[in-house]
């Protein structure tokens, strides 16, 4: 999915037990919840492999 701000790839980023998503252009960090409304369907099967950590 794109970045809000300039519109470059987002990245899923795993740090400890946190997962956000970094855009690749900007930097810029997102909240798994800040962006939950616009995941597409690439993005959300990327993070089903996060998600006993999202929730946990
Ligand atoms: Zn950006």
């Amino acid at each position: 999915m794109k970045c809000r701000e300039c519109a470059h790839k987002l990245e899923v980023l795993r740090s400890c037990r946190r997962i956000r998503l970094r855009c690749t252009g900007c930097k810029r960090e997102y909240q798994i919840h800040e962006v939950a409304s616009d995941l597409d369907p690439e993005t959300e099967k990327l993070l089903e492999n996060y998600t006993t950590i999202i929730y946990d």
